[in-house]
């Protein structure tokens, strides 16, 4: 096989235009979903938000739970955001209200807790709210952003069920706001790379998919090991970039799904939760994408096996370092910051009044694919997708 570096068709000046210029990789890789957010409703009926049509200024975010990925990824990438700042912050704990407002310089009245957090409706200065706290606190977070009148970003998963994803799309439609899920790997060169690679059939159809995605998990006391406030263990944590990764790589959605639980070889710590499972969607055209999430190993990769060759990312779903290659030898691409691109693009989306390319529409998708898997592996049976 040729190692060289090659010189991708999807160049770096191609891939740098494409995101000054449009929302990424859904318009590639996701046919068959409405890319409109229910909640692109132009008619920004709620005036709390001091962003004027047209109004080119950066637009305020408030971060709702100060914990590892808001103080550790989302901060620092505010600081290198061109469309968006770090304006607001949201937290139950009095002891991070300090280190936040001296180390980003965030005035008193921007400062939220969660009693209070409604209040935010008459702040001008807060124009997203972006909720960063366990996966089942996502749902009433943003249902209360969008009835104080802002935008609003949910982490992954967008919620533990459908039912929730529901009331929250509905919640920013009738509050004419929009609604975008922080899938930040769709601002990042590899994977954009997979997407177009497997979209584009550029080796041909994809015969067949395979992803994994791993750690193993520390304090036995943190809420993702609790299912109430996780929903489940590794799926719903890190499987779930698994699951975006076939879709956006294929570029449909899967049909049905089959699922196997792994051992619990600590039945204490995973009591609540699976320790690992390995599941097999199936989409149109009979791929078969083999997916597996743990808590027990470190797994990182993405892979398509297509009629010409294999192409991958060894190093595919972290915030940085992602390794790739293609038939004709390694991916060579610009290293970004994918939460700042994130974040950007969802604020060029609303001052431009285009939908997001990581809506909540998605996030729903998303949840009821892992609800799928969930249920395969429960009843050891082939569960179709609907
Ligand atoms: P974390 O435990 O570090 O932070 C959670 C925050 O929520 C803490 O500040 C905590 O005080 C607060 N909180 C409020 N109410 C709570 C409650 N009832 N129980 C526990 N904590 C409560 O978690 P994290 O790693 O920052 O994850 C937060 C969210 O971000 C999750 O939904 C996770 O899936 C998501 N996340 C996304 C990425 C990504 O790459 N997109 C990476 C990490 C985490």
């Amino acid at each position: 096989m040729n190692r060289k570096l090659i010189s991708h068709p999807y160049s770096r000046r191609r891939f740098i235009h494409d995101l000054s210029v449009n929302a990424g990789v859904a318009a590639l890789a996701f046919n068959g979903l409405n890319l409109f957010s229910s909640c692109d409703d132009p008619n920004n009926k709620n005036k709390a938000s001091n962003m004027q049509e047209g109004d080119q200024k950066k637009l305020g975010i408030a971060l709702v739970g100060l914990g590892n990925y808001a103080g550790g990824q989302l901060a620092p990438a505010l600081q290198q955001t061109n469309d968006c700042y770090l304006a607001g912050i949201v937290t139950g704990t009095q002891s991070k209200i300090d280190t936040w407002k001296s180390k980003y310089n965030i005035p008193d009245k921007n400062v939220y807790n969660y009693q209070n957090f409604d209040s935010i409706k008459d702040n001008p200065d807060i124009d997203i709210v972006y909720v960063v706290l366990p996966n089942s606190l996502h749902a009433e977070y943003v249902i209360r952003a969008a009835k104080a009148g802002k935008h609003v970003i949910s982490e992954k998963p967008m919620a533990i069920n459908p039912e929730d994803c529901d009331r929250m799309i509905a919640a920013c439609k009738e509050a004419g706001r929009m609604l975008s899920i922080g899938y930040r790997l769709h601002f990042e060169p590899y994977n954009l790379e997979m997407a177009r690679l497997g979209t584009k059939k550029v080796y041909g159809n994809i015969k067949k998919m395979s992803a994994g995605f791993g750690f193993p998990i520390g304090d036995p006391t943190q809420w993702r090991l609790n299912k109430s406030l996780a929903g489940g263990g590794p799926l719903e944590d890190v499987g779930i970039y698994c699951i975006q990764g076939f879709c956006y790589t294929i570029g449909m959605e899967p049909i049905a799904v089959t699922a196997q639980e792994g051992p619990k070889t600590d039945p204490v710590k995973f009591k609540d939760v699976e320790q690992s499972l390995t599941w097999q969607l199936e989409f149109p055209g009979k791929i078969i994408c083999e997916g597996k999430a743990s808590y027990a190993e470190g797994l990182n990769f993405l892979r398509a096996e297509a009629e010409k060759g294999t192409f991958e990312l060894t190093s595919a779903f972290n915030y940085s370092g992602q390794k790739g290659n293609t038939p004709e030898g390694p991916m060579d691409l610009p290293k970004v910051n994918q939460q700042a691109k994130q974040m950007d693009d969802f604020a060029q989306a609303i001052k431009n009044k285009r939908p997001t390319s990581v809506p909540g529409e998605m996030g729903k998708r998303d949840v009821k694919i892992i609800q799928a898997i969930y249920k395969a592996m429960a009843t050891g049976k082939r569960v179709e997708i609907k």
